[in-house]
């Protein structure tokens, strides 16, 4: 029996066996490169083995130089497949090393098949017989053919692409993938190597076996890729449970689960999310109709919502209304996120949606509620000033009922001086609009309203503020200054609800002052930039400071140090100023006397 036929030809099938299961893989998913590339080097490594097995049975010269040229074409398709395996299973390697290796193999070739002998041997004169597995195999004497170094050099560039391949790969944590294949591939070719050299130059009487040394790299290959197959078998019972406990946990959440393909324009859903918006459960869904079911008043900022989605990374949530039917609304909090490919294009986008309609309402129940506070404690502070407000309107009154007495009187003159009597008029036009300013003060600030966050000017703010507590701070002996701070920009919020902080704040610094011995009796409010996006406004008495056992609850509602307090002021203030997306605090002034100062966001901050 001939062993090397048996032996060679059973090797040749299997590689061939291997190429025809990993090649259709590759044609079911593209995706799967290493499939590809490693049924190339089977069919390679088949190649060469019977290219190997022909050379053993080569008995004339001729016979030989021509198998040994015929040979480098399996020899190039394994080096390719075998760059292109390590490249693409480890998804490392350099670039223009790969292409080196394949430039230098692929350009061996030219001499190999165009010179008229192989890139092995210019000549071969002899061939010497030697036994081999119970057979006589060729060995040749022949005079070796320069461009040999080509071929070379592009195999010892293939081991250092490897070996560099592979060190990559061990260094980004796939520590045993990189050993598996980079180490098989590079002792294999190591040892191929370390055969030739033991032939060629230490003239050891036996054949090249090359494919000998190729068969473990490409069961180490094999290996590697059936445990991916495996894994991937994990990965879809794994993703199997994951999607079964996902659909338990969204029903038990009441969640609805939306997936968008943004390359079809098609989105699924779930049983949940079709009820939550009002789908059937067979329609088909698209984002037009989506919108179409938003409340015409949410649509652009859904709109705004789904371009944020699929134009940046990230979650991007936010609430709408949804128009039921029935005529009813649905409020729906959303979010989702995108997924985008390597150009940065957004290709799906997934996310869940909820119905929150409870929540808001409730929330809707304590916005009014909390309205309901700060106007029960504005009518109170107010109510504090009215008799200080009273006489500021008293004076007004008074002054025209002087004025008009004295226009009575210059009229029963013979000529009356009408000049005079103009001047009279234009007093008595300018009283009535300060008492009427006050009233207007007054009157805005006993209505009941929402809140309205508008661009203010900080001066006409703190202007108002002052104008109301004014009388009661003459009244009460107190200096009250409004300082503004350069160029301070305008702020964004409720011009009766910052008012109403504002009367608190100082009301409570003229207490505080009534109740110390201290000398200076005075109040300064001042307002200055904060940073870009806010202002800060400090309200400073010079009264008897916060005493260190308060200072912890000065904000919890009902608490009071006054006989006749309510202790709601600085609860309703903190709530406004953090309505306003703001924040309020107490210090003590290092001077004595305390401070309470806030922040509110700059009107830009409400315009973008
Ligand atoms: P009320 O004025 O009805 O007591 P507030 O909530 O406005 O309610 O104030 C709560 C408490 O905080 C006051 O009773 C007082 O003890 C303390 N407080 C408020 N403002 C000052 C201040 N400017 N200086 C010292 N203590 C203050």
């Amino acid at each position: 029996m001939n062993w090397i036929v048996v032996i060679w030809s059973m090797l040749a099938a299997a590689c061939l066996t291997l190429a025809a299961i990993h090649l259709p893989i590759w044609l079911h998913d593209r995706a799967a490169r290493p499939s590809l590339f490693f049924s190339l080097m089977c069919v390679g490594t088949a190649g060469m083995v019977l290219c190997e097995a022909m050379l053993m049975h080569a008995r004339t010269t001729t016979e030989l130089a021509s198998i040994l040229r015929w040979g480098h074409l399996p020899i190039w398709l394994v080096i390719v497949s075998m760059v292109g395996f390590t490249h693409t299973h480890l998804g490392t390697g350099r670039a223009w090393l790969a292409w080196t290796v394949v430039g230098l193999r692929t350009l061996s070739l030219v001499p190999n098949f165009t010179t008229g002998v192989n890139v092995n041997f210019l000549e071969v004169s002899q061939l010497d017989f030697v036994p081999f597995l119970g057979e006589r195999v060729p060995i040749p004497t022949a005079v070796p053919n320069p461009w040999m170094i080509v071929p070379h050099l592009g195999l010892w560039l293939c081991i250092l692409f490897v070996a560099d391949a592979m060190m990559t790969a061990w260094r980004q944590g796939a520590r045993d993938k990189a050993l598996r294949i980079g180490g098989s591939t590079v002792v294999c070719l190591l040892a191929s190597a370390a055969q030739a050299l033991l032939i060629v130059w230490l003239g050891v009487p036996m054949p090249v076996t090359t494919s000998l040394f190729l068969l473990p790299i490409v069961g180490v290959m094999a290996y590697e890729l059936s445990r991916d197959l495996l894994h991937a078998r994990q990965l879809a019972a794994e993703l199997g449970e994951s999607e079964q406990r996902m659909t338990l946990a969204a029903r038990a959440a009441n969640l609805g689960v939306w997936s968008r393909d943004l390359a079809h324009e098609e989105i699924w859903a779930n049983t949940k999310w079709r009820e939550l918006l009002g789908f059937s459960q067979a329609e088909l869904i698209t984002a037009e109709k989506v919108l179409q079911k938003v409340h015409p008043d949410d649509r652009d900022r859904v709109r705004r919502l789904v371009t944020a989605t699929t134009s940046s990374p990230g979650v991007h949530q936010g609430e709408f209304r949804v128009q039921l039917p029935d005529g009813g609304i649905r409020w729906i909090a959303s979010q989702g996120q995108a997924e985008f490919n390597t150009h940065g294009r957004a290709i799906r986008a997934r996310g869940a949606s909820i119905d929150c309609t409870a929540r808001k309402l409730s929330e809707q129940e304590t916005l009014l509620l909390r309205q309901e506070i700060a106007h029960v404690g504005r009518v109170s502070v107010v109510g504090e000033l009215a008799m200080a407000l009273a006489h500021e309107i008293n004076q007004p009154l008074g002054a025209i009922l002087r004025n008009a007495e004295a226009a009575a009187l210059f009229l029963q003159q013979e000529s009356p001086d009408l000049e005079e009597i103009r001047a009279i008029i234009d007093d008595i036009r300018k009283d009535d609009q300060r008492a009427g300013a006050v009233i207007d003060r007054m009157r805005a600030l006993l209505k009941r309203q929402e809140v309205q966050m508008r661009p203010l000017h900080v001066d006409e703010l703190l202007g108002d503020v002052a104008a109301l507590l004014r009388p009661e701070a003459a009244a009460r002996r107190v200096k009250l200054d409004v300082k503004i701070i350069e160029d301070v920009p305008r702020i964004a919020g409720d011009r009766i609800h910052l008012q109403q902080v504002l009367l608190n704040l100082v009301s409570n610094g003229m207490d505080s002052i009534e109740e110390s011995s201290r000398q200076g009796r005075s109040i300064v409010v001042t307002a200055r930039s904060e940073d870009p996006a806010s202002v800060k406004i400090a309200v400073t008495d010079s009264g008897r400071g916060i005493a260190a056992t308060d200072a912890a609850r000065l904000f919890e509602p009902f608490f009071t140090t006054k006989p006749k307090g309510m202790g709601m002021g600085l609860s309703i203030s903190r709530t406004i100023i953090e309505a306003h997306g703001g924040k309020l605090w107490a210090e003590n002034h290092p001077g004595g006397g305390a401070c309470f100062l806030f922040t509110v966001p700059t009107a830009e901050e409400l315009e973008q």
